[in-house]
């Protein structure tokens, strides 16, 4: 039984780290319904109600690590690790929005009722905190999987400082 201690001490890998593939035969890619089944079902079950904070907490503290100068390049990003087809619909100074066209997380789903896509919001914000500095709320305002919507739709709310 490892001690309090022994696990705080423990190395946390970065994003860098565990993109480290070395799967010769297999590849870097696997099923989106694997994801789905850690994601949609694993985590729900055992985070339960705190799933929606602690998924949109994960993909927040990631978004702070990424190397990302520009909405562009967090877009790209997004398409890169084949979370989905992002586009910025609205970039001003008080708002962002991305939309997620193919959401790994919902697409294809039958509409649940409720937003499904915390992480990918989680994300989208801590990628437009690195990049713009200050703090922000990302709301998934539209989601395929989740409300039966043709994208999810990431809505950052950027607090102007007087
Ligand atoms: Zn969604």
């Amino acid at each position: 039984m490892p001690t309090p201690l022994a696990r705080s001490a423990r190395k946390k890998l970065s994003v860098a780290e565990v993109s480290q593939i070395a799967r010769p035969t297999l590849g870097a890619e696997m099923p989106v319904a694997l994801f789905r089944v850690l994601r949609l079902i694993a985590m729900e079950d055992l985070l339960g109600r705190s799933a929606a904070s602690l998924l949109y907490n994960a993909g927040e503290k990631i978004g702070l690590t990424l190397d990302v100068r520009t909405p562009a390049d967090l877009v790209e990003l997004v398409r890169a690790l084949k979370i989905g087809e992002a586009e910025i619909v609205t970039a001003t100074a008080e708002q962002i929005i991305v939309d997620v066209h193919e959401c790994v997380t919902c697409a294809g789903l039958t509409p649940v009722g409720y937003p499904l896509c915390h992480f990918e919001a989680g994300l989208v914000a801590g990628g437009l905190q690195t990049i713009l500095g200050g703090n922000l709320f990302v709301k998934e305002t539209r989601c395929i999987g989740g409300l039966g919507d043709p994208v999810c739709r990431m809505e950052a709310q950027i607090k102007t400082r007087n």
